[in-house]
């Protein structure tokens, strides 16, 4: 499988060679502004490749992207200690109005992977530049921030992350959902499981974990500058249900027609992904509480996707 990546900055570099080393893709082709950077990137990880498998990396062109099966765009400003997503969605517009008509040109036929934040809303915008199917336009969505609920109620639990089916829904970002009341592992609820290890979820621990899994992102950039590992595990994760036609259910983001009552909004929810991109969303079922938190990202994933799309009709 051959993956393009525009952007090789720290979440393009650290997923090309997640790429690379996991054997997901056979070929990668990275693209950036900056080309000595994506030159320098590809010549690193073409040197850690004869470790792994007889995978290839080099540096390209938007012509390079032919025949690619996804193209993961990384490219955009990245989060400075203190802002939000949202504070990066006019500079990121701006990027990809440039961006996504080459890759639809170079790749008509490739499914878009979007990772540049505000994500959800830079799904919706190339959606809007792409003119693609939605099946084919997809944002990684909450599938990291799952992964981080997961890591969290594991360690608290004794439980192998891996065990654990629990989800993150809505934005990838400061109104996401955490979804404690469909959580479970080994046909238990987790509940159960946390009370008879007498390790109960108390207000307390979930007020704790909900802030370890929404307040990551800003914990990490404050130490170290970004975010990108994380990040790289669920991009390749992502491209490995593609591409293996895996028909795996992942919290990506695309275009839903309905969100408790919001219409034609990019968030996340359980998504049957295989080598058609999006087959088939599920929609889940949520307590009260988590209902209405579910409604009120959507509304305002739409009203900023509104802006954006305006953004670009202007
Ligand atoms: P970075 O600054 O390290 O890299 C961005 C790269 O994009 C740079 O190398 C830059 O030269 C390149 N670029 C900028 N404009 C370009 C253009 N027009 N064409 C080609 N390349 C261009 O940033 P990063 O840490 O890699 O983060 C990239 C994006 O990913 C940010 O928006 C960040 O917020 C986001 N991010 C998302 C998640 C997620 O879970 N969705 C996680 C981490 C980071």
């Amino acid at each position: 499988m051959k993956v393009g990546i525009i952007g090789a900055g720290s979440v393009g570099s650290a997923t090309a060679f997640a790429l690379i080393m996991k054997g997901v893709a056979r070929k990668v082709v990275l693209i950036d502004a900056n080309e000595t950077k994506a030159v320098a990137e590809a010549a690193d990880i073409a040197h850690a490749a004869p470790f792994a498998y007889a995978n290839k990396i080099k540096a390209g062109t938007y012509d390079d992207l032919k025949g690619c099966e996804i193209v993961i765009v990384t490219a955009g400003a990245n989060q400075r200690p203190g802002e939000t997503r949202i504070d990066l969605l006019g500079r990121n517009v701006k990027i990809f109005e440039s961006i996504i008509p080459q890759i639809a040109k170079a790749a008509p036929e490739t499914t878009l992977l979007i990772t540049a934040n505000p994500a959800d809303i830079m799904t919706e915008v190339t959606l809007k530049l792409s003119g693609f199917p939605k099946e084919r336009v997809i944002g990684s969505g909450t599938v990291l921030d799952t992964s981080r609920f997961r890591t969290l109620l594991g360690y608290y639990l004794g439980i192998s992350p891996q065990s654990i089916h629990a989800n993150v829904l809505g934005e990838h970002g400061d109104s996401e959902v955490l979804v404690w009341s469909a959580s479970d592992a080994g046909t238990v609820s987790l509940d159960k499981i946390a009370q008879d290890m007498g390790k109960p979820f108390t207000d307390e621990v979930k007020a704790q974990i909900d802030d370890g899994v929404r307040n990551a992102a800003y914990k990490i950039i404050d130490g170290k500058g970004a975010t990108f590992y994380g990040i790289a595990g669920a991009l390749t994760r992502i491209c490995s249900a593609i591409t293996n036609n895996e028909y795996a259910i992942l919290t990506v983001s695309s275009h839903q027609e309905d969100v408790e009552g919001i219409k034609g909004v990019c968030v996340s929810l359980p998504t049957v992904l295989g080598k058609r991109g999006v087959h088939k969303v599920i929609y889940p079922t949520l307590n009260d509480a988590e209902r209405k938190a579910l409604h009120d990202s959507a509304v305002t994933m739409k009203e900023y996707s509104d802006k954006a799309l305006e953004m670009i009709a202007g």
